[in-house]
């Protein structure tokens, strides 16, 4: 019989293409949604080997336990639902207690109500293992952001980057304390860009991380627009979600399992896109000037533990940007 995977939050950017790859190596899945309609919507595209159960909030005390109780075939959980969210209207409330507290909430569940669930792989970020509490500062496997709840508080960005961090970290000491019947891995994408699971998901907006690259397409040389400087580091949203299937079949060996493909600037993505898309009319900024960004993460463990070929930067902005175009002709 085909094994099944539950989903938190399948109604993601990345929790999509994790749902779609499980369908595609022949598991059942089952995603938490927040409404009915989202998951009716998600049945619609992923068919008849997906169901779903509807989760208002992460952060219900027994929430999970009911929709895992209707599902004694579930063996694998994977943890994707949190805020991404970079500015909020309380800091706290919105984004750094649902992260912990739907972490916790997930695991009590699956210790109460699924001791069939052998294997848990949580969603968390490379900003967890940013060391120190600057955001400049080198990412690895081994190292920790250092950011304290009240620093947290402060700001949006900041409040994301805790509630990535302190989530994990209740993970860890879940594990350390209820010694759990399964075992919990993380997997700590850097900033995720790709095209949406889905064609029809591509109308309006899209998700935050990919506004870096759709946010672009404003500046029109008609406009004589200037470049806004950022860099950072990239991975494809389909090589994501190919690391978390590659965790579930291995043996947890506690490895944080950072995956990463290249560093992008501004002008790098700008290139790509004159480059690929003549007819946009974008600026054209100064093509042959910083192209060099994130080039902080030292994620060696991880690239030989996956062993995949990373997509390039080129291939998921082309990707990305013909599927917008395409999805709001
Ligand atoms: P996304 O598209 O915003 O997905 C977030 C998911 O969590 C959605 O299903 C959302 O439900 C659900 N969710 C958010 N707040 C919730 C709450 N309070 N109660 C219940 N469900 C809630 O974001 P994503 O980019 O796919 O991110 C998925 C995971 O990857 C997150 O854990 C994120 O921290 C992590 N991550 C993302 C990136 C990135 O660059 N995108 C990088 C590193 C790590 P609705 O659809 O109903 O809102």
């Amino acid at each position: 019989m085909a094994a099944t995977a539950f989903v938190s939050g399948a109604t993601g950017f990345i929790a999509q293409h994790i749902v779609k790859q499980l369908l595609e190596k022949g598991y059942n899945v089952v995603g938490s949604v927040r409404s009915e309609s989202k998951g009716e919507n998600l049945k619609k595209n992923f068919g008849s080997n997906f169901s779903y159960e509807i989760v208002e909030d992460l952060e219900t005390v027994g929430a999970f336990d009911r929709a895992l109780k209707r599902h004694p075939e579930v063996t694998v959980f994977l943890h994707t639902a949190s805020p991404v969210a970079f500015q909020a209207e309380d800091n706290e409330k919105d984004i750094i207690l649902p992260a912990i507290n739907g972490t916790v909430n997930v695991l009590k569940a699956i210790k109460s109500s699924a001791p069939q669930v052998k294997k848990v792989i949580i969603t968390s970020s490379v900003v967890t293992q940013i060391d120190g509490d600057e955001l400049n500062s080198a990412a690895s496997e081994d190292t920790w952001n250092s950011i304290s709840y009240e620093r947290a508080k402060q700001d949006g960005r900041a409040a994301y980057v805790g509630s990535k961090t302190f989530a994990e970290k209740a993970g860890i000491e879940f594990v350390e304390k209820e010694k759990p019947n399964f075992t919990v891995s993380t997997v700590h994408p850097v900033i995720v860009f790709g095209p949406q699971a889905f064609d029809s998901e591509a109308k309006g907006e899209l998700n935050i991380t990919n506004t870096f690259i759709s946010g672009l397409l404003n500046l029109k040389a008609s406009e004589g627009a200037e470049l806004p400087p950022s860099d950072g580091p990239f991975v494809d949203v389909r090589d994501v979600a190919a690391a978390h299937l590659i965790e579930i079949e291995k043996p947890s060996n506690g490895l944080r399992v950072l995956t990463y493909s290249e560093g992008f600037t501004n002008q790098k993505l700008l290139n790509i896109l004159n480059k690929n898309f003549p007819e946009l009319d974008l600026i054209k900024g100064s093509p042959t000037e910083n192209l060099v960004g994130g080039d902080k993460i030292r994620d060696a463990k991880s690239r030989e533990y996956l062993g995949l070929n990373y997509i390039s930067l080129e291939k998921t902005v082309v990707d990305t940007i013909k599927q917008f175009l395409e999805a709001n002709k």
